[in-house]
């Protein structure tokens, strides 16, 4: 029998892996917030994803934290700014042995839930797949893209990466799996603030060169300085790839404040601006972005972090 895959949030990227490994014929259960989730999941036939127009429907078994049965293996697809106390809750039911593969974007929230938890193997993810909610339960798989895992203490590969192959989940086991996080987080600072501040999609920031230049010269500064050269090298040639590739997108963030949702600010902009205050290093133009950013989204009522 297989370990059962616990997915701790049911909300875009969460269904889109409950989805795909129920599909699989996989065990998977899907925490829910609170008794009152539960009983408005409970209300519906369970989580709808829809592929290229084709909706499917999928009976998970929800539950909700307090639920006793022990935990193995958990997918945390919280934003960053939950995860910690999401996974806190459960701490009690997570065995000895037990795995956490954790699925947010930026960097920060991943050293946090694993320091809660020495005991447990964390296992890092990044993710370029796209996926958006359509309504509670019901998520659309945006964008077709690739997951890298990897661990930051164990170079060795979990066996269940075969549920992952199993599940048509496209994915890799990568010992630079923070090279990867630092390099993604990088090109999200320089492209996604300016979006918000600038109110465009991306591809609009072509006109804006020499600033989106002049953060990356700064952002390839701070990724030396942190020990992660590879993911400098050549970043403002991706930033500019990445902003003609998906010149019609709006950024996440950009969306984020659109509609009026906390941003994962302090896991990516915030995150980066204190790890150069750590090591000293002067930033001026991404600290003032920073600033920027902060004052844009307090005008707009929404936390500054
Ligand atoms: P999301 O759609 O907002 O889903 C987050 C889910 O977490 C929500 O369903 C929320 O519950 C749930 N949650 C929060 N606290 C919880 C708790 N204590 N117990 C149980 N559930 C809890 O977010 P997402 O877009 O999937 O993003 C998750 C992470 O993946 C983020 O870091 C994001 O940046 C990253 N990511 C997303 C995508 C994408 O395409 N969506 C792509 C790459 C990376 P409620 O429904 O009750 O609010």
């Amino acid at each position: 029998m297989s370990t059962t895959w616990h997915v701790l949030g049911a909300g875009s990227l969460g269904t889109l892996w409950a989805t795909r490994l129920a599909r699989a014929g996989l065990p998977v259960r899907l925490i829910l917030r609170d008794h009152d989730r539960l009983a408005s999941y409970q209300a519906g036939p369970g989580l709808t994803l829809v592929e290229q127009g084709q909706a499917h429907t999928y009976p998970v078994t929800g539950e909700t934290p307090d639920t006793p049965e022990p935990i193995h293996r958990l997918l945390v697809a919280c934003k960053a700014y939950d995860a910690q106390a999401a996974v806190a809750q459960l701490t009690h039911r997570l065995s000895p042995d037990a795995e956490l593969v954790l699925l947010q974007n930026g960097l920060g929230s991943q050293d946090a839930v694993a320091a809660q938890l020495p005991l447990a193997r964390c296992i890092f993810a990044s993710s370029t797949e796209g996926a958006f909610r359509e309504g509670d339960w019901r998520v659309v798989f945006a964008g077709h893209g690739f997951t890298w895992l990897g661990d930051t203490s164990q170079p060795t590969p979990p066996l269940w990466l075969d549920d992952l192959h199993a599940a048509g989940i496209p994915h890799d086991w990568s010992t630079e799996i923070l090279t990867r996080l630092w390099r993604k987080l990088a090109l999200n600072c320089a492209i996604n603030p300016l979006t918000v501040l600038h109110q465009c999609r991306n591809g609009d920031l072509q006109t804006h060169h020499c600033e989106v230049a002049t953060l990356c010269l700064e952002l390839a500064e701070l990724l030396e300085c942190c020990g992660q050269p590879a993911a400098a090298q050549d970043l403002q040639s991706e930033v500019e790839r990445v902003i003609q590739a998906t010149a019609a997108n709006y950024s996440s963030m950009y969306q984020d404040v659109a509609n009026a949702r906390r941003t994962e600010i302090s896991y990516l902009l915030g995150y980066a601006c204190q790890a150069a205050a750590r090591h000293q290093l002067s930033l001026p133009h991404l600290q003032q972005l920073q600033a920027r950013l902060v004052n844009h989204l307090i005008a707009r009522g929404l936390p500054r972090d």
